[in-house]
């Protein structure tokens, strides 16, 4: 028994030191004090003897830096050298753009929750919420998306002229130049208000202000190409796009076979250096219509007229639409959400060298260049217009579900139903604290590599989810196109979200973790950077702090995520009030999961992880994860911990923990070496997996949240055109929603009524006016139920067409008469 004891006091000192990272100095005084007073104490001297040994076996000579460094470190560090994969330029410079913000401490495994909290509320100016009162406003009121996705494939004239006049293209363009210099936070709530009226419309105003010429400009530009560039762009007197990918270059940007060859030719009667263009892009945005192409090719220099270097890397110029041989104007058809999309083409294109963003010094930069501006814009566009979707699909579905009667009852009352509607409430709530969250990232100076993947992923996924369920609830009226369906083209135009910008299966697999992992881990870059430091005595000390500083990362994140396992997240740091407390233990559990999960991987499986994309991927989700709950409770938080919000916060709250689990157990399932398997299993799971997804009370909290007026539904419906006017039908339907909750008990008196046959009548209205005669209802209440039955009617009601006006206005046999005609 004194044996035991002595050994329990060794184990538990180690534990505590281990649980609060203490250094290696005090974890071999508190562990030795403790041998001894137990030992002591408890009559076990040789066991006491034996173990302050042991212990100052290990700490001695760890705590000797020379000879840890000569004798642990030096043959480590070549090790270390010969298994690391040797990063490849790009791979390198994707690296380090960017910044790490608080995913670091989700990383950490002992994440600092004053540090999210202390981050300031992310606010409209009061400039910025009379533009979204203003001109967004306006412009939401003109949008008839039928015309433009059906009838046009194009917005018409005024809706261009006014997107252009009220400087939308330039929202990222300081006001020294003529824009609206708007934050991140204003840049996305206007992105999420045109996407609640149409997806075209938002794709359109989105890319300008994303990854293109402008912010290259800003960044990298001379100040002539500034100067002359950024007012033009402001005002939509130049339209820009961005050509980057091409046939053979797709999720792989780098592999782009568009080159240009540095030579002179004579130009005007005066020989100019430049560069011969031959270019096959595709899928580019706006390039229909451009004035101004952004366009990204590798440079050659064979001659050497620049430097000594024949392959300069990629390259980022500014075409005028006028070049000579710049074949550009035809259009690619994406899924019925026809924003100016397509491709263009140049062979042998000659452009002075003055062409080159920022100059002929920045030649070969291009790689660069885009990876750091990438971020930014990726934080934005996608997930704001994402969010937009989900938010006007509450409002949609919301208001639908309580209007739309089958067997007697609002199909929300149906279980099935409810269900569907919880996924939206949830997970809209999630989303719009995501895309918020990466927003005020940007805001506060970051370039968020990895939340700003983790916001394109998730918030376009869940927009996939939720335009799916908000058509299944919507049943035949989701599915007949035409210009009263609000859902049907969203729904249909989800993929291209999916698709761009990273497209999501690469996002998931390779980019969320794989930055992550090296990015926001404290130690694995700084033992990477350490291999190229050329000093063997600076590399062996940077190594060396390195690898001990991860070693006693490693002991500490398992000892952390088993204690929290053990005690099911019950102690350990908090913040929040009562109701969130356990949340933040939760987080704190698998985060330290998520750091031994982490380092066990890739110390184990070391470069070949990178192709074990299937484990990368879950262990991104769990990152992910942690990122998005601490998103949602940094805006509960922001918001006043609103007692309305909670059922929202929970079921989002235990979504994401019962898919942090599915992900932790899959990745620790499918590990290849099975004795590491189990001894995760051990400390991350040790009463195995508790969570469960949010229940079936708390999803029926969410449903009857959607579907009904108050002020969680505002909350999560913020930033919907919701004006009632005669091109928003989802604006009226909710505008009708309160009539139509009143109108329930009525309609309940009036049914019994009908139930018992006292109506002659076979007509509603007929039937109406004799329950108002019998006394059945009153004449307020006659008049509620007319205006409902007639509001709802028109809310149900779907299209139908004359066959002529479905057929394409130009058939291809139409079309190619006339070309031979004209030819
Ligand atoms: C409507 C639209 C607008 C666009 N606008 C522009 C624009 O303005 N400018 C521009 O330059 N480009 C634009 N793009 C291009 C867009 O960024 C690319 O389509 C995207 O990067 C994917 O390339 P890809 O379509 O060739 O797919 P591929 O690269 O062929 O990928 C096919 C599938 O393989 C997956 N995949 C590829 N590599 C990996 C990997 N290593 N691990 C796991 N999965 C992988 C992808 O996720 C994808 O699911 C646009 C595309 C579309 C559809």
């Amino acid at each position: 028994m004194s044996v035991i004891l002595t050994l329990l006091a060794a184990l538990i000192a180690t534990g505590a030191c281990a649980y609060h990272r203490s250094s290696l100095r005090t974890w071999a005084i508190a562990t030795v004090i403790a041998t001894v007073v137990v030992g002591l104490i408890a009559g076990a001297p040789w066991t006491t003897f034996i173990l302050v040994v042991i212990e100052l076996a290990i700490a001695v000579p760890l705590l000797m830096d020379g000879f840890r460094r000569k004798q642990i470190s030096a043959p480590l560090l070549k090790i270390f050298a010969k298994v690391t994969p040797k990063l490849s330029e790009t791979e390198q410079t994707a690296l380090e753009a960017g910044t790490v913000g608080f995913e670091g401490e989700l990383f950490s495994g002992k994440p600092d929750w004053h540090e999210l909290l202390k981050q300031p509320k992310p606010e409209l100016s009061v400039e910025e919420q009379a533009y979204l009162d203003g001109p967004v406003e306006e412009l939401c009121g003109m949008i008839d998306d039928w015309q433009i996705t059906h009838e046009l494939a194009d917005l018409p004239p005024d809706v261009w002229a006014f997107i252009k006049k009220h400087k939308f293209f330039g929202m990222i363009i300081p006001k020294q130049y003529g824009g609206l210099g708007f934050s991140a936070l204003a840049h996305s709530a206007v992105l999420q208000k045109l996407a609640t009226m149409s997806a075209t419309v938002a794709s359109t105003v989105a890319v300008p202000n994303s990854l293109g010429p402008a912010e290259l400009l800003l960044h990298y530009g001379s100040d002539e190409q500034k100067n002359h560039y950024l007012p033009r762009l402001a005002i939509g007197e130049e339209i820009p796009c961005f050509a980057l990918t091409g046939p053979y270059a797709g999720s792989d940007a780098t592999s782009i076979t568009d080159f240009g060859v540095v030579c002179k030719q004579v130009v005007d009667g005066v020989e100019t250096l430049g560069m011969k263009l031959t270019f096959d892009k595709r899928y580019i945005t706006l390039a229909p219509i451009a004035t101004v192409v952004g366009l990204a090719f590798r440079l050659y220099d064979p001659e050497k007229l620049l430097g000594d270097k024949e392959d300069l890397g990629i390259t980022l110029a500014l075409l005028p639409r006028s070049t000579p041989g710049l074949e550009i104007g035809r259009r690619h058809f994406p899924l019925n959400v026809p924003f100016q999309n397509g491709p263009l083409h140049g062979k042998d294109v000659f452009v002075p060298m003055s062409v080159l963003i920022g100059g002929p010094h920045m030649a070969g930069h291009g790689w660069r260049m885009l990876v750091e501006c990438l971020s930014v814009g990726r934080a934005i566009s996608l997930p704001s217009n994402a969010t937009g979707g989900v938010r006007a699909a509450v409002a949609a579905t919301g208001a639908y579900a309580r209007m739309r009667k089958q067997f007697g009852l609002s199909i929300a009352r149906f279980e099935g139903v409810e269900e569907a509607l919880a996924r939206i409430g949830g997970l809209t709530y999630a989303t719009a604290a995501l895309s918020r969250a990466t927003a005020a990232a940007v805001d506060r100076g970051e370039k968020p590599a990895v939340p700003s993947a983790i916001a394109k992923y998730h918030a376009t996924e869940w927009g996939r989810t939720i335009a799916g369920d908000a058509l299944d609830v919507h049943g035949g009226k989701g599915v007949q196109l035409g210009p009263k369906n609000y859902a049907g083209r969203a729904w249909q135009g989800v993929p291209i979200a999916i698709t761009v910008e990273g497209a999501n299966i690469m996002t998931r697999s390779l980019m969320i973790f794989g930055q992550g992992a090296i990015r926001c881990h404290p130690y694995v870059l700084k033992e990477m950077q350490a291999l190229s430091i050329p000093d063997y005595g600076d590399r062996l000390k940077a190594f060396d702090r390195a690898l001990f500083g991860h070693i006693g990362f490693g002991i500490s994140n398992a000892v952390r995520s088993l204690t929290l396992g053990l005690t099911g997240s019950r102690i350990g740091d908090t913040a929040g009030d009562a109701y969130v407390r356990r949340y933040y233990r939760k987080l704190n559990r698998y985060s330290a999961a998520l750091a031994l999960c982490a380092d066990v991987f890739m110390g184990v499986l070391g470069g070949k992880l990178k192709f074990k994309e299937k484990l990368s991927a879950r262990l991104g989700d769990v990152l992910s994860y942690l990122y998005i709950a601490s998103a949602m409770l940094k805006r509960y938080e922001d918001t006043g911990r609103p007692e309305a919000d909670r059922p929202l916060l929970a079921w989002a709250f235990h979504e994401c923990m019962w898919r942090i689990q599915t992900a932790l157990d899959g990745a620790i399932r499918n590990f290849p070496v099975r004795p590491v398997s189990w001894l995760l299993r051990a400390l991350v799971f040790p009463w195995g997996r508790r969570e469960v997804p949010p229940s079936d009370r708390l999803g029926r909290r969410v449903a009857a949240i959607i579907t009904a007026p108050g002020e969680a539904r505002d909350r999560l419906t913020e930033w919907t055109y919701l004006t009632p006017t005669a091109n928003n039908t989802i604006g009226r339907m909710n505008a009708l929603l309160p009539d139509v909750i009143a109108a329930e008990p009525v309609e309940r008196k009036f049914g019994k009524a009908q139930k018992a046959g006292q109506f002659k009548s076979h007509d509603y209205v007929g039937q109406l006016v004799e329950a108002m005669q019998a006394g059945v209802i009153n004449t307020a209440e006659f008049e509620l139920l007319k205006r409902v039955r007639e509001g709802v009617f028109e809310f149900i009601s779907v299209d139908d067409f004359d066959p002529s006006e479905l057929r394409a206005a130009v058939t291809r046999a139409d079309l190619k008469k006339k070309l031979a005609d004209a030819a």
